[in-house]
């Protein structure tokens, strides 16, 4: 895009308008709120209690791209109060097949910026903040959760330290091809991701998406479960996925829970 102001600049010049500002929140849920989240309202397992905890949370979601398009998502319609979205890269022609925050009209514009337009307009009660920048420590201020869907080793270790550090929940996820993982991470109670995988993998030995290639179901289905984890921490939900990882092969539908303990010699969470 020449004008780099992406999809919702051709909407809004086409005559879609801008996202109305949300009314202040009350003490309670409002009647706006009660109609938007009826559906998980509902379930046995969610309560008005575990709706305004949501709503008073923050989370930062560490990359806008094939997990982080899900992640952000379900998140902002689920009713979090807050979502960073951390992210340096543009929108380029080869990520929308598998990154459904951007759209045609978006490349060339920062993810972090892209990905905040349509969430703004998918719950305009969230607020939401655009991190056109890599990650790093600073950003975890304020925060209660960080869900990380970046696509390095080296983001995902620098995180797993910094929630340790800082004792905020993390959820860890990758997905590559047909195949992914999952992690939920409480630091100080159950294994971090440097406790499950001790160390990173010798650089250039893991393909990347761009050598490997990764189909957007894919990518769907372990940023969905990233969300899913995340909302049961925030919400206080039973069966989250701590003390384990979750190895999901798609190619044949298998999904190994695995176990996994805290190490007393891991050095970022041994001493917490
Ligand atoms: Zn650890």
């Amino acid at each position: 895009m020449s004008d780099r102001r992406g999809f919702f600049g051709a909407a809004v010049r086409a005559g879609l308008g801008a996202p109305t500002s949300p009314p202040p929140p009350t003490a309670g849920l409002s009647d706006a709120e009660l109609e938007r989240y009826s559906r998980q309202l509902v379930l046995p397992q969610w309560t008005e209690a575990a709706q305004l905890a949501l709503r008073e949370a923050s989370v930062l979601v560490v990359g806008a791209g094939a997990l982080g398009s899900p992640v952000a998502t379900y998140l902002a319609g689920a009713g979090v109060g807050r979502l960073g979205i951390v992210d340096h890269d543009d929108v380029e022609v080869s990520n929308l097949h598998r990154q459904p925050l951007h759209f045609t009209p978006d490349v060339g514009v920062p993810k972090a910026h892209s990905a905040a337009a349509k969430l703004g307009y998918l719950n305009p009660a969230v607020v939401i903040e655009p991190y056109q920048a890599s990650f790093n420590a600073a950003m975890l201020e304020g925060h209660d959760l960080v869900v990380d869907c970046s696509d390095s080793f080296e983001t995902r270790y620098a995180v797993n330290a910094a929630c340790c550090a800082e004792r905020i929940a993390l959820i860890e996820g990758g997905v590559t091809g047909l195949s992914g993982m999952v992690m939920a991470i409480r630091p100080g109670e159950s294994a971090c991701y440097r406790c499950a995988f001790p160390d990173a993998p010798p650089p250039g030995s893991v393909p990347s998406c761009a050598q490997a290639g990764v189909l957007g179901p894919a990518a769907g289905v372990l940023g969905s479960l990233q969300a899913l984890e995340a909302l049961k921490l925030l919400a206080g939900l039973e069966g989250a996925l701590t003390g384990a990882f979750l190895q999901v092969d798609l190619a044949d539908l298998g999904f190994l829970r695995v176990a996994v303990s805290r190490r007393e010699d891991c050095p970022d969470c041994a001493t917490l």
